[in-house]
C-alpha cells in the first residue's frame, strides 16, 4: 500500500467557515498586525515632519521583516505542515507589502492625518481576508481603540476627535465588508474544490486490495478521508458507523479528530435513522448526516458534528455536503466492486451460486432494506428429493450435472434482486426481497414446475419450504423457520411448496 503524501492540514483553510482553531490563530495574527502599527503611529506623532516619512518607511519595512520572521518560525515549528497560521501570515506579509507601497505614496503626498489610513487598513484588510465576522469585530474594535488612543495622544479633542473616529470606523466597516464578501467567498470556493480534490486523490491512493477484509479497507479509507470532511464542513467531530444486521446496532468504523474519542452518542441522533431510511443527506445547523454506502457488515453512515460558529445552512453548504456524500459513495462502491471481482470466497465452485457466507451477508442487507423500506422479505429453502437414490443410480458425475442445471434453472427463473445460494449438498436457499408469502409461494411453485420441466428426464423433483421475515429475528432463526417448512414439505409427500407465516408458530 502506498503512503499518502498530501496532508489534510494543508487544505484546512476555509476562510468563510474557519474552525475554532483558525479563528484563534486569525485573531492572534490580526492583533499582532495591529500592534505593529503602534510604533509606526507613535513615530508619526513624536518626530518632526520629514523624518516622520522615513520613520514610517522604516516601520513598514520592520513590519515585513517581522512578519516574514514570524512565518518562518511557524513553518519551522510545524516542520512545513503549517496550516492556516502560515497561510494567514502570508496574507499578513502581503498586507505589509501593501503598507510599504502606501508609505511610498505618502512620501510625496503626506499630511499627518492621511498617515493613519494605510496603517489601520493593514490590520483591517488582514482580518477581512483571513477572518470570519467574530474575528473581524474583535480586531476592528482593537484597531479603533488604537486610533482613539493615538488621536488622543496627538491632541485631538471634542468634535475633531469624534469626526476622525467616525471616518475611521466607517472606513474600516466598508473595507471589511467588501473584502470579506469578495475574498471570503472566493477563497471559500477555492478551498472547497481543493479539499474535494485532495479527498478524491487520497481515495485513489488507498490500496484497494481484494484479499483484505473490506471492513479493514473501509476503516482505512474513512480514517484518511475524515480530516478532509472537517475542512469541507467545519466540524468538531466526524464519525462513520456501520449499521449492522441486528438492525439497531451501530459500530464505530472511524472517527475524527480522535478514533479513541467516544463518538457513540452521534449514532443516536434521530437524523441518522432518517438519513438511512430516506437515503438522504440530513443537514441542520448542528449536524450533518449522510449515507456513504454499504459494507459487508451493513450500511455505512457518516455523522458530522458541525462547529458551532459555522452552524449555518447556506445553499453552498448544502451543495458541498451533497458532493462530499457522492465522493464517499463512489469510493465505497468501488471497494465493494473490486472485492466483488474476487468472488472465490463467496461463490460455490460447483454451481457458481452464492455460498453460505455471501447468503448471510446478503440476508442482513436485505433485512436492513426491508426494515427501512417497510417491504416484505421472504426466504425459501429448496431441497432435491431423493437425491441420494439418484446419485446411487446414475453416479455422482451425473448428479453434479443435475445440481448445476437446477442452479441455472433457478437463476434464470428469478428476478435480478433475488439471490439464489447453494446452502449445502443438494439444498438451495432463495432470498426474495419485496416479496410476501403469497407472491413467494406463487414464484416457487413455478420454479418447482420449471425444475421438473428441465429435469424430468432425470427424474428429479424438489421440495420447498417458504417463510417471510417477522421484522425482528436474526437471519438464522429466519432460515430455521424456512427449514421447518421444508421438513413439512418432505414429510407431507415431497415435490411441493409449504409456507409458514412468520407469526403462526409458537
Ligand atoms: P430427501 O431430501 O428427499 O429426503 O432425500 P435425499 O436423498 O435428497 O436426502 P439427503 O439430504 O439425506 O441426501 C442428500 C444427498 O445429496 C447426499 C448426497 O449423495 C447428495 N449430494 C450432496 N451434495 C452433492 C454433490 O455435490 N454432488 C452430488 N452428485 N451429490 C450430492
Ligand atoms: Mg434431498
Ligand atoms: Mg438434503
Amino acid at each position: 500500500m502506498r503512503a499518502r503524501t498530501a496532508d489534510a492540514s494543508s487544505v484546512r483553510f476555509d476562510l468563510v467557515h474557519p474552525t475554532p482553531r483558525q479563528l484563534r490563530d486569525g485573531v492572534t495574527c490580526g492583533l499582532i498586525a495591529e500592534s505593529i502599527m503602534v510604533p509606526v503611529l507613535l513615530t508619526l506623532t513624536f518626530v518632526n515632519h520629514t523624518s516622520v516619512r522615513w520613520g514610517y518607511m522604516l516601520a513598514a519595512v520592520g513590519c515585513i521583516v517581522a512578519s516574514i520572521a514570524y512565518q518562518g518560525v511557524f513553518t519551522l515549528a510545524t516542520r512545513g505542515e503549517a496550516s492556516v497560521r502560515s497561510q494567514a501570515n502570508t496574507w499578513f506579509v502581503i498586507a505589509c507589502l501593501a503598507l510599504a507601497g502606501l508609505a511610498c505614496i505618502e512620501l510625496s503626498t503626506a499630511t499627518p492625518a492621511a498617515l493613519y489610513t494605510p496603517a489601520m487598513l493593514v490590520g483591517v484588510i488582514f482580518v477581512s481576508i483571513v477572518g470570519d465576522r467574530r474575528m473581524q469585530v474583535i480586531v476592528d474594535l482593537y484597531a479603533m481603540a488604537l486610533i482613539a488612543l493615538i488621536g488622543w495622544v496627538q491632541g485631538l479633542r471634542g468634535g475633531e476627535f469624534l469626526v476622525s473616529m467616525v471616518i475611521y470606523a466607517s472606513t474600516i466597516a466598508v473595507v471589511n465588508f467588501i473584502c470579506a464578501r469578495t475574498v471570503g467567498s472566493l477563497t471559500g470556493q477555492i478551498n472547497f474544490s481543493q479539499s474535494l480534490d485532495s479527498l478524491n486523490e487520497c481515495f485513489d491512493e488507498v490500496g484497494i486490495d481484494a484479499a483484505r477484509p473490506t471492513s479493514e479497507t473501509f476503516a482505512e479509507i474513512f480514517s484518511r478521508g475524515l480530516p478532509y470532511v472537517a475542512s469541507i464542513v467545519p466540524a468538531q467531530r466526524v464519525a462513520v458507523f456501520t449499521r449492522s444486521g441486528s438492525l439497531q446496532r451501530y459500530t464505530l468504523l472511524a472517527s475524527w479528530p480522535d478514533i479513541t474519542a467516544d463518538a457513540g452518542d452521534l449514532a443516536r441522533l434521530p437524523a441518522v435513522a432518517t438519513s438511512l431510511a430516506n437515503n438522504s443527506v440530513e443537514l441542520d445547523p448542528w449536524h450533518c448526516v449522510m449515507p456513504v454506502g454499504y459494507a459487508q457488515d451493513g450500511e455505512l453512515v457518516m455523522v458530522i458534528e458541525r462547529s458551532v460558529p459555522d452552524g449555518s445552512i447556506d445553499p453552498r453548504t448544502a451543495e458541498e455536503v451533497g458532493l462530499l456524500a457522492a465522493a464517499f459513495l463512489r469510493i465505497t462502491s468501488r471497494v465493494n466492486f473490486v472485492n466483488g471481482l474476487h468472488t472465490e470466497s463467496r461463490t460455490d465452485p460447483l454451481t457458481g451460486l452464492a455460498n453460505r457466507r455471501s447468503l448471510m451477508e446478503r440476508m442482513e442487507m436485505e433485512m436492513a432494506h426491508a426494515l427501512r423500506a417497510e417491504t416484505p422479505l421472504s426466504v425459501a429453502m429448496i431441497d432435491i428429493d431423493h437425491f441420494k437414490d439418484f446419485n446411487d443410480r446414475y453416479g455422482h458425475v451425473v448428479g453434479d450435472t443435475v445440481l448445476r442445471s437446477v442452479a441455472a434453472m433457478m437463476v434464470s427463473n428469478t428476478r435480478d434482486q433475488d439471490l439464489v445460494a447453494r446452502y449445502g449438498g443438494e439444498e438451495f436457499c432463495l432470498v426474495l426481497p419485496d416479496t410476501d408469502l403469497l407472491g413467494g409461494h406463487h414464484l416457487l411453485d413455478q420454479l418447482r414446475n420449471g425444475g421438473r420441466d428441465s429435469t424430468t428426464d432425470l427424474g428429479v423433483t424438489m421440495s420447498v419450504g417458504l417463510t417471510s421475515w417477522d421484522g425482528i429475528e436474526d437471519p438464522m432463526s429466519f432460515i430455521d423457520r424456512a427449514d421447518r417448512a421444508l421438513y413439512q414439505a418432505k414429510s407431507s409427500g415431497r415435490d411441493r411448496v409449504v409456507s409458514i407465516a412468520a407469526y403462526t408458530e409458537s
